[in-house]
């Protein structure tokens, strides 16, 4: 059967053409400006166009594009060396995407056991209503019956407990078990924060026995809740975690982090990637890692989240009809809707504000971390309006 478009039928997507970025504003073809709290579902973290990512990316482009990895890339480890100063890890693997990133930490926790001669121990215990990507691995990791559905059997070899029952892992845990994978806030599962009681008790289950604690911090990493890592909060540290997103600014980049112990499978030949670490992806990593690294960077991002914050608990005092709750850490901030989530969004979008939708009735809001707080009160004013409007349309209807 024909169809309209030549493109996979595969999104759903809103009738919007963007054609420029300028920081945490897009502008449409027809030149109508939209705030964007939703930076590509926590992609531009220092924004659109920023002059010093755009300038690295500019100037590697007139050097080398790619290089195999059969060769020493400089850029990777001047990176490398960075992210493992500054968190728990002593090795990197860099990926293009979050769910390759995510690849590499099964691998690698499946490869430490296999290495410690246990190769029955390949199973990762993973929660309800989590999101790890679209591929083969991530799906079956995820668990999520929509996104299985139709691709064959389940990759074997992940148990999935509900999110923050320490009781069900426990018991989940087994002599086939190499690790637990987790997200620090589920995002798409709706902003669903775990507690740092609950991070620790992982932790402590890990240790006892002998298993590997892998985080996703895909979403939740690169100062998104205000920190540079969200398992900062907690006071643990992981042995392995997944990173994306925001470390590339919008350039397809992804990590994974690991402690040398939990790398020490990962030996000549285990794994590979043509495109993962080139020296375009490199460039822009370094750039967006300035910004990021920068004097104040971070505080600014719990500062502007503060903002954000409870200016969206005063809508959610205000209008209860309309938000029924409003959660989350840093600037990856959740409104739960008190009516179907989608109808928000678009009253939002109609204000020419972006948000992203979630689970459990949920919008995420995740605007670039170098919004200002001007730039946050002004997309509460547009919340605000768009909460009035609705309210305003449902007492007509009503009538
Ligand atoms: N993990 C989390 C927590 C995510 O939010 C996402 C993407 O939304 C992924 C993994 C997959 O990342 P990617 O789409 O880059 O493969």
């Amino acid at each position: 059967m024909a169809t309209a478009t030549p493109l996979y039928d595969t999104y759903m997507r809103a009738p919007l053409r963007f054609e420029r970025g300028e920081g945490v504003w897009l502008i449409t073809e027809t030149g109508e400006r939209y705030l964007d709290f939703g930076a590509g579902v926590a992609v531009t973290s220092v924004g659109h166009s920023h002059p010093h990512v755009v300038g690295a990316l500019k100037a590697q482009a007139d050097k080398v594009w790619h290089l195999s990895n059969i060769y020493e890339v400089p850029g990777q480890e001047v990176l490398a060396k960075r992210l493992t100063d500054a968190t728990f890890a002593d090795k990197v693997f860099f990926t293009n995407s979050g769910a390759e990133a995510l690849e590499c930490a099964i691998k690698t926790a499946r490869r430490y056991q296999f290495s410690k001669g246990h190769p029955e121990k390949f199973h990762i215990i993973t929660f309800e209503g989590a999101f790890h990507g679209r591929t083969l691995g991530t799906i079956a990791a995820g668990g999520q019956a929509k996104y299985l559905e139709g691709f064959g059997p389940k990759a074997p070899g992940f148990d999935q407990v509900p999110f923050g029952d320490i009781e069900a892992v426990r018991a989940a845990i087994t002599d086939a078990t190499a690790g637990i994978l987790i997200e620090p806030v589920q995002g798409e599962g709706g902003v669903r924060p775990a507690s740092p009681e609950f991070m620790r008790a992982l932790r402590q289950l890990c240790d006892e026995h002998g298993l590997l604690l892998i985080l996703d911090e895909v979403q939740t990493g690169v100062g998104r809740t205000g920190k540079l890592f969200a398992y900062e909060w907690s006071g643990i540290t992981p042995d392995i975690i997944a990173v994306a997103k925001g470390i590339g600014g919008g350039f397809p980049l992804g990590a994974c982090l690991a402690t040398a112990e939990a790398a020490s499978g990962m030996v000549a030949g285990t794994h590979g990637t043509t495109y993962g670490g080139n020296p375009l992806a490199m460039a822009v990593g370094n750039a967006v890692l300035d910004v990021i690294l920068g004097d104040g960077f971070l505080q600014h991002v719990r500062d502007v989240s503060l903002v954000f914050r409870q200016g969206l608990a005063s809508l959610k005092d205000r209008y209860p009809d309309i938000i029924e709750d409003v959660r989350g850490d840093g600037l990856l901030l959740g409104i739960k809707a008190a009516i179907p989530s989608a109808e928000l969004l678009a009253a939002i979008r109609a204000e020419h504000l972006l948000g992203v939708p979630a689970g459990d009735n949920v919008i995420r809001m995740l605007p670039p971390l170098t919004v200002t707080a001007e730039e946050a009160r002004e997309g509460l004013n547009r919340i605000e309006h768009a909460a009035e409007k609705l309210r305003a349309e449902r007492a007509k209807k009503s009538a």
